[in-house]
């Protein structure tokens, strides 16, 4: 379940992107499936403790995933567990605020991460290149032919190295590693790992997250080097965190 859930996780306190407002979730699954053993938990802590447990967290004890799709998800292992927080809500790292008074977000707020580091604020970025023409005549030639730019026709112009659509890529990297630079002074990840969509640029999407981490770091030159890589389970980490963390709820095995 994406979004706000209780530290019991019972209810959905609020969910950004869909209209979930104090949702007594559990109970109403409950409901629905009579018997049933059943474990809420947000979808993003459920990705990321997969990719700590079998993908590209193994071996490190601290690490933060962010899954980049239409928002921005976030996850924290520290000292090897999952950071739940004291009201059960740690780890909504696409709400922490990155741009005073920028764009509007869906909880509420203004200039969250989620608005400059998400797969919507790419296809903005790319947008804005087409309107402004020069590297953009590739990203307006595929938003004249489609009728719009979508993940898509962006996905394909980035894989072919159009420099239009790595300029809009470098953008969304550069507010994720100044995010990222932010988030390593208070929690010292090992591994920043990227999932979710956006996350299949690969190293395209990683270098200017480095770039922008290392300009923005504090103790710049001297703080140590975390490493930043693409998640591995892509789409199946949620169920096989949600799995992980239901069996350790009920103790089986
Ligand atoms: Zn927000």
């Amino acid at each position: 379940m994406p979004g706000f859930l209780d530290a019991q996780r019972e209810r959905v306190y609020y969910a950004p992107n869909i209209s979930f407002r104090d949702v007594p979730l559990r109970a109403l699954l409950a409901e629905g499936l009579p018997g049933a053993s059943i474990v809420i938990d947000n979808d993003a802590n459920a990705a990321g403790w997969a990719e700590f447990r079998f993908g590209v967290g193994r071996g490190v004890s601290d690490m933060v995933l962010l899954t980049i799709g239409t928002g921005v998800g976030g996850a924290i292992v520290a000292d090897g567990r999952l950071l739940r927080g004291g009201f059960g809500v740690a780890g909504e790292i696409g709400h922490a605020s990155l741009v005073p008074d920028g764009l509007a977000c869906g909880c509420g707020q203004h200039g969250c991460i989620e608005q400059y580091g998400s797969g919507r604020a790419l296809l903005r970025f790319a947008g804005e290149i087409a309107d402004a023409g020069g590297v953009g005549l590739q990203l307006a030639a595929a938003r004249r032919a489609d009728g719009a730019l979508d993940a898509t026709n962006v996905g394909r112009l980035i894989a072919e190295g159009d420099p239009g659509a790595l300029a809009a890529l470098g953008q969304l990297g550069g507010w994720l590693g100044r995010a990222c630079a932010s988030l390593g002074a208070v929690l010292d990840p090992r591994v920043f790992a990227f999932g979710g969509g956006v996350a299949a640029a690969g190293e395209l999407l990683l270098e200017p997250i480095r770039e922008a981490f290392h300009a923005h770091v504090p103790a710049r030159g001297f703080h140590p080097e975390p490493d930043f890589r693409i998640a591995e389970l892509v789409n199946d980490a949620g169920v096989v965190g949600a799995a992980d963390l239901a069996r350790a709820r009920f103790a089986v095995g």
